[in-house]
C-alpha cells in the first residue's frame, strides 16, 4: 500500500534509475507525484491508416516496424535516430535527435505491430513524428483521446510519466481527505478534491477544447485551492497587522512644510495624494503598511523624506533601507542635503566604515542622537538598536519587507513600514504578491519630463553612435554605457564592460570615462559614483549594479550593450537612469542581427512605450509568470496548476473567498471552517509555506 511518503521507487515500474530521474523534477514521494501536475493537455486522435494522418495534429496510429537506422547529422558526430512503420497504406517515419535511453532502438524488431502517438508533420512528401509516444506492449492500449502533458526531464518520455502517475492515483485517491469547506465547493461549484485529483491526471473523455485552456470545474478546482492558501496566509498576516498596535503620530506638519517649500519643484498630484495616504495610516494606533509602487523617476524619494520629516517631528527615528551601497550613499547626501538644514542629524551606516566609526555611530543610533539612520538591510538585521524606531523605509526591495518586520518584531519593535518600488507589477499579480498591503500608486512623472527617445541600434551603426555621443558629451551632459557582464568569456562572445573602457576612452580623448562593476569594493563604487554624479567622470562604463535608483538627472544618455540579453523590466529600470532632469534623453538598444523572436518583441515595446505598467504587462505576456515572478522580481514562488495570467479569475474569486472568510471568522471558530482551522494550525497545506515570502 503506497502512502503519501513513501518513497517513490517502490511503485511499480518506478527503479532506483527512474527515481532519480524523477528527483532532478524533486519528485522523491508518493505525495510528490499526487502534486505533479500537467503543464498541458492534448487531444491525441486515434488515426485507422497512415494515410489518415493529416499534419499538424497530434495523433495516434498502428503500425508495423519496417526498419530502424541512424542517420549523420551533417558534420558532427549526432545522429538522427529514424524508425520507420508502415500499414497497408503508407510509411510513416519516426524520428529522435537524441536516444531515450541506452538499447531504446532494439525494441524495434521489424515485424512488430506498435501504437504510435504524437504530433504529424510532413517532411519531403514523407509523414513523420518526432519523439513519438510508443506503445510496444498492448498498441490496442491507446484508449485516451486527450491526455496531460508533463514536464519532462531528460531520460523520462510522456509515456513513463503518464504510467507513473496512473499507479500512484489508483493507490492514493481513497487516502486523500477533502481539504475545503463543504460551503465553499458549493459556492464556487467546485468537484470535491479526489474527483479533481484523478481528473486532472487523466482527463478522460472530457471536451478538449475546455481542458486545454484549462477551464473544466476539475481544473478550476485545483487552480481555486491553490491560489485559496496563498490568499489565506496573506489575509492573515494582513490581519496580524491589524492586531499590532503601533504608536500614532500627531498631525505635527511643520517640518514637513518647510521641506516642501524648500523644493525647487511641486510635488505631483500623484505624490501628494500618496503622501494623503500614508498620512492617514499614521495617525492610526496600528503599523501602517503601504507599498508605493511608482515607476523609475517618479519622485519615490522625496515622498518618504516627507513620511520621515513626520515621524522625526513626532519624535520618532527613522530607518531607511537600500538594497545597495551606492543608493544608500545616494540617500544620504540628498537626506543632508534636504532634511540636514532642517535640524534633522542624519547617518549613514556603510559597510565601509571603520569599526570604531560604525561603534561610535551605533551608540549614537541607540542615544538617539541621530534621528534619521540610511544604510543597506543589513541595518536591521546586525546589532543595531534604536532608541525610539518609529517609521522603516524599504526602498527598491518590496521583498524585505516581511523578513525585516519580523527582525524587529523580534527585537520588540512595530514601527510603520513604508516600502518602495519601481518595479510596476501588473495589477493582477500586484494582488497576489502584495495581497497583505496596502499600495499606493504614484504614475504620473514630474512635470517638464521629456519623453526619452528610444532606438535600437546594430553593430555598423556603432560610428554614428560615437558621434552622437560625443555631442552629447559636449553640450555637458553625461553617459552610461552598460553591459551584461563583467569579463569575457570564452562561450559568449560578449565585448567586456572593461574592454570597452578603454576603447571609450580612446574616443573620447577630451572627456573621461570611468569602470563601474560588481567585483569592486564598495568604497571603489562609491568613489567612482561620487564623482560621476559630480560631472568629473562623464562616460560612466558599468555592468548592470548600476540598475537600480541612481539618479544623476545630468545624464541624457543611456546606451545599452547586447541589449537583446536583457528582460523587458530590466532595459526599463535602466533607461529610467535617464529622462530625470529638463533635457531630452535617449536611450539606444545596440542590438545584433541574430536575435530571437521574443528579443525582438522586447526591443519593439521599448521602443514603443515608456509607461513601466505597460511594460510590466507586456513583460508578463513574454516571459510567463514562472519567468516574471522570479526571485528577484518578487520573492513568491511559482504555482504548480495555477498560471497568474491565465486564471486571473479564480485568483479574484479565491482572494475575495479567503479575506472575506476571515473577516467574518478571525479566529476560525465557526464549525463550518474546521477544515481551514486545521489546515492552518497544522501548517499542512504545503501552500502554507509560502507565508515566508521572502
Ligand atoms: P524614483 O521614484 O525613481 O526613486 P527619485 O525619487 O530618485 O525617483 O526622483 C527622480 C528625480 O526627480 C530626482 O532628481 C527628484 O529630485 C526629482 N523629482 C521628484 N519629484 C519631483 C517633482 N514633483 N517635480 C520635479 N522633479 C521631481
Ligand atoms: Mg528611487
Amino acid at each position: 500500500m503506497l502512502k503519501m511518503d513513501t518513497p517513490i521507487q517502490y511503485v511499480k515500474g518506478v527503479g532506483p534509475k527512474i527515481s532519480s530521474l524523477l528527483a532532478r523534477k524533486s519528485i522523491r514521494s508518493v505525495g510528490d507525484v499526487l502534486h505533479y501536475y500537467p503543464r498541458a493537455y492534448e487531444f491525441h486522435h486515434r488515426v485507422g491508416a497512415i494515410t489518415d494522418l493529416e499534419a499538424g495534429t497530434i495523433c495516434s496510429v498502428q503500425g508495423m516496424v519496417a526498419l530502424y537506422r541512424e542517420i549523420p547529422m551533417g558534420k558532427s558526430s549526432r545522429r538522427i535516430h529514424e524508425v520507420v512503420i508502415q500499414d497497408k497504406t503508407g510509411r510513416l517515419a519516426l524520428k529522435w535527435f537524441r536516444s531515450p535511453f541506452k538499447g531504446y532502438f532494439s525494441q524495434f524488431k521489424p515485424g512488430k505491430t506498435v501504437s504510435v502517438s504524437g504530433l504529424v508533420k510532413i517532411y519531403r512528401g514523407v509523414r513523420e513524428i518526432h519523439h513519438p509516444d510508443v506503445f510496444f506492449d498492448s498498441p490496442d492500449n491507446f484508449e485516451e483521446a486527450l491526455v496531460p502533458v508533463y514536464s519532462e526531464t531528460e531520460g523520462l518520455n510522456q509515456k513513463m510519466l503518464r504510467k507513473i502517475v496512473h499507479e500512484v492515483i489508483a493507490q492514493t485517491v481513497p487516502q486523500i481527505d477533502e481539504s475545503l469547506p463543504e460551503w465553499i465547493l458549493s459556492q464556487h461549484k467546485l468537484p470535491g478534491l479526489r474527483e479533481s485529483m484523478i481528473k486532472v491526471h487523466s482527463p478522460g473523455d472530457g471536451d478538449p477544447e475546455v481542458w486545454k485552456e484549462f477551464k473544466d470545474p476539475h481544473q478550476r478546482r485545483l487552480i481555486f485551492e491553490e491560489f485559496f492558501w496563498l490568499e489565506i496566509s496573506l489575509a492573515q498576516a494582513r490581519a496580524g497587522y491589524v492586531a499590532e498596535t503601533a504608536q500614532p503620530f500627531k498631525a505635527l506638519l511643520k517640518m514637513a512644510t518647510q521641506l516642501r517649500k524648500s523644493l525647487p519643484f511641486e510635488l505631483t498630484g500623484d505624490q501628494e495624494k500618496t503622501l494623503a495616504e500614508i498620512t492617514r495610516d499614521l495617525l492610526k494606533p496600528h503599523p501602517m503598511n503601504r507599498l508605493v509602487q511608482g515607476d523609475v523617476g517618479s519622485g519615490k524619494t522625496i515622498v518618504a523624506f516627507m513620511t520621515a520629516a513626520l515621524a522625526i517631528e513626532n519624535g520618532f527615528q527613522v530607518a531607511m533601507m537600500a538594497p545597495t551601497e551606492i543608493l544608500a550613499e545616494q540617500h544620504y547626501q540628498k537626506a543632508k542635503a534636504q532634511l540636514g538644514p532642517l535640524g534633522v542629524n542624519v547617518v549613514l551606516l556603510s559597510g565601509g566604515m571603520t569599526e570604531k566609526e560604525s561603534n561610535f555611530a551605533k551608540k549614537e543610533i541607540r542615544a538617539g542622537t541621530f534621528q534619521m539612520v540610511i544604510g543597506t538591510h543589513a541595518l536591521i538585521q546586525g546589532d543595531v538598536d534604536f532608541k525610539n524606531l518609529g517609521l522603516a523605509i524599504i526602498d527598491e526591495q518590496h521583498r524585505f519587507g516581511v523578513k525585516q518586520r519580523a527582525i524587529l518584531k523580534q527585537k520588540g519593535m512595530s514601527p510603520h513600514f513604508l516600502i518602495m518600488t519601481a518595479t510596476p507589477i501588473p495589477r493582477t499579480l500586484a494582488m497576489t504578491v502584495y495581497g497583505d498591503l496596502d499600495v499606493s500608486i504614484i504614475r504620473e512623472l514630474p512635470k517638464g519630463r521629456q519623453p526619452i527617445t528610444t532606438k535600437v541600434a546594430n553593430e555598423k551603426q556603432r560610428r554614428s553612435l560615437y558621434s552622437f555621443l560625443e555631442l552629447e558629451l559636449k553640450k555637458g551632459h553625461q553617459v552610461y554605457v552598460v553591459y551584461p557582464l563583467v569579463e569575457e568569456t570564452e562561450k559568449m562572445d560578449l565585448k567586456d564592460a572593461t574592454h570597452m573602457a578603454g576603447v571609450l576612452a580612446d574616443e573620447f580623448k577630451d572627456f573621461k570615462v570611468g569602470l563601474l562593476h560588481g567585483r569592486m569594493n564598495s568604497d571603489e563604487k562609491e568613489d567612482l559614483m561620487r564623482n560621476f554624479k559630480a560631472g568629473k567622470i562623464h562616460v560612466l562604463v558599468s555592468t548592470t549594479v548600476i540598475e537600480v535608483g541612481v539618479d544623476v538627472p545630468n545624464a541624457t544618455v543611456m546606451v545599452i550593450e547586447h541589449a537583446e540579453r536583457f528582460g523587458l523590466s530590466q532595459l526599463h529600470q535602466l533607461r529610467g537612469r535617464v529622462g530625470r532632469g529638463s533635457q531630452k534623453s535617449y536611450c539606444i538598444l545596440v542590438s545584433g542581427y541574430a536575435k530571437g523572436e521574443d528579443a525582438r518583441r522586447r526591443l519593439e515595446v521599448m521602443t514603443q512605450t515608456q509607461d513601466g505598467f505597460k511594460i510590466a504587462e507586456e513583460d508578463l505576456a513574454i516571459r510567463g509568470p514562472g519567468e516574471f515572478l522570479g526571485t528577484r522580481q518578487s520573492g513568491l514562488p511559482g504555482f504548480r496548476f495555477a498560471n497568474l495570467v491565465r486564471d486571473v479569475e479564480i485568483l479574484a474569486e479565491a482572494k475575495a473567498t479567503a479575506f472575506e472568510l476571515l473577516e467574518k471568522d478571525p479566529d476560525l471558530k465557526d464549525p463550518k471552517n474546521l477544515l481551514i482551522r486545521q489546515a492552518v494550525i497544522e501548517g499542512k497545506r504545503s501552500q502554507l509555506a509560502l507565508i515566508n515570502v521572502g
